[in-house]
């Protein structure tokens, strides 16, 4: 804190890791010796720079860029782009230090690492989002490569912005290479991709369910947001059988007692892809509740999504879903939880499942993304699927190996900490002083 102060929000993630990493460390004096922890709170390296660029009235704009590349011990670095007016470096170093653990858990070789702009797409013409994403490779490419650090999308960065960032990065490099993850299907981006965050969450969620003897039949479900996260989460629990009440965007919630079935998200799908407009208008076209400015949490439901972005649900809001009787909250997003959230969850004994294990299927995609790209072949849906549902079943099981506690109840936060930290901990040894 004393370094880096005015940091909160990785602050608040590198606590969370520290506090239940403790008794695993202190079974290894050598890591303290190496000064491990101090190293891992520290990035590699962080790039920041201007952005200019024009927008369609002629007048020269300018945003802050940045890429924290935080830990390439087991792969490449690898991480999302995020484009939001929210972005800041506190924001960056939490989710670059977040997925260094989480890629590490997903038992691909890559490394953590995160980026992303203040820009905002939102309001932006088509030409504007171009322009921007254009200027921003501009300066990025320097820092980036298919085996040195390879982007995705995150918040505000989906097909739309990937195409346009890879096309400058080509032009720039005269080299056409699997630098981004989530790239289009035309060239070189893999089936299930877009998909796999949202599924690869229902997948753990039904992992946790069956440690309950139960499944998504017949459950209700709150989801947050209304991107790419929230589409797919909301597709596959339609699939297995649970009925979505509310999604969201950062105007307000929707609540839908008949449910969102499948007609109603093909409708969102296409309001929020096609034409980027707010989620108020389902309420609109299909009368029912739209609640401006708030999120869903109060709502009553057996299992909680979230997938906008971090600290959206926060202690009140948790006490609020556990006196509702939730029994699953599975994070889709980042960081979602507040710690005091959390500290609900936890101690009411529900199912509780963090962004780092929960939402690892999207970077597992990418990482396979990239292995079809090496090889330069493309792999089927259902291959890909298979292999994004064995890679969530095996977190979920390292979890419940590293989590249970003597009462049986598993910290899904501590298994998945200690199991992501152990092998970055073991490969920062083995690769000495640098
Ligand atoms: P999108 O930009 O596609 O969607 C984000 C959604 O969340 C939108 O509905 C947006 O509303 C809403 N939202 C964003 N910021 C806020 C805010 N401050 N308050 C309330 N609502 C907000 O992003 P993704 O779906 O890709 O990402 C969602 C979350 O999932 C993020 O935390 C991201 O880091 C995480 N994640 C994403 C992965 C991926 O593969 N895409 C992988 C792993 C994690 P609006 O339309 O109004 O902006």
């Amino acid at each position: 804190k004393r370094r880096f102060p005015n940091e909160p929000e990785y602050h608040q993630a590198v606590e969370e890791v520290l506090s239940t990493i403790e008794e695993e460390y202190n079974k290894h004096p050598e890591f303290e010796k190496a000064n491990l922890i101090e190293r891992l709170c520290i990035p590699d390296r962080v790039y920041q720079f201007r952005v200019t660029w024009m927008d369609d009235k002629g007048q020269i704009q300018t945003n802050m860029g940045y890429r924290v590349q935080h830990n390439n011990v087991i792969g490449p670095y690898k991480g999302g782009i995020r484009f939001h007016s929210s972005v800041n470096l506190s924001i960056l170093k939490f989710l670059a230090f977040e997925q260094t653990f989480k890629n590490s858990l997903t038992t691909l070789p890559m490394g953590g690492a995160k980026g992303g702009s203040d820009f905002s797409p939102r309001g932006k013409s088509n030409a504007e989002v171009m322009r921007f994403c254009q200027a921003f490779m501009l300066e990025l490419n320097r820092h980036i490569g298919p085996d040195t650090d390879v982007p995705a999308g995150d918040i505000g960065v989906g097909g739309r912005e990937v195409g346009y960032m890879f096309g400058m990065y080509k032009k720039l490099t005269h080299e056409f290479s699997g630098v981004f993850t989530g790239k289009g299907l035309e060239f070189g981006g893999s089936l299930i991709r877009p998909e796999a965050t949202g599924y690869g969450n229902v997948y753990f969620l039904m992992e946790m369910l069956k440690t309950k003897g139960t499944d998504l039949k017949g459950k209700t479900v709150l989801i947050s947001g209304s991107g790419n996260v929230a589409q797919y989460t909301a597709e596959k629990v339609l699939q297995l059988g649970g009925k979505v009440l509310t999604m969201s965007d950062s105007d307000g919630y929707i609540y839908d007692p008949d449910g969102i079935d499948r007609e109603k998200l093909d409708y969102i799908m296409e309001l929020k892809n096609l034409y980027r407009g707010r989620i108020r208008e389902y309420a609109e076209k299909y009368g029912c509740k739209y609640v401006a400015g708030a999120r869903p949490w109060g709502e009553k439901a057996d299992i909680a999504l979230p997938s906008a972005t971090q600290n959206e649900i926060n202690g009140d809001q948790a006490r609020q879903l556990v006196a509702n009787g939730v029994m699953a909250v599975s994070e889709g997003a980042n960081m979602p939880s507040t710690p005091e959230a959390i500290r609900v969850f936890q101690e009411a004994k529900i199912l509780y499942a963090p962004g780092k294990a929960a939402n690892a299927g999207g970077v597992s995609v990418s990482g396979l993304e990239m292995s079809q790209n090496s090889e330069r072949l493309s792999w089927t849906s259902e291959e890909v699927d298979a292999r994004l549902h064995a890679i969530m079943e095996n977190i979920h099981q390292n979890c419940v190996k590293y989590g249970t506690e003597a009462d049986g109840y598993v910290n899904y936060v501590k298994g998945a900490n200690v199991a992501g930290f152990m092998k970055v901990a073991k490969a920062m040894m083995a690769q000495g002083i640098v």
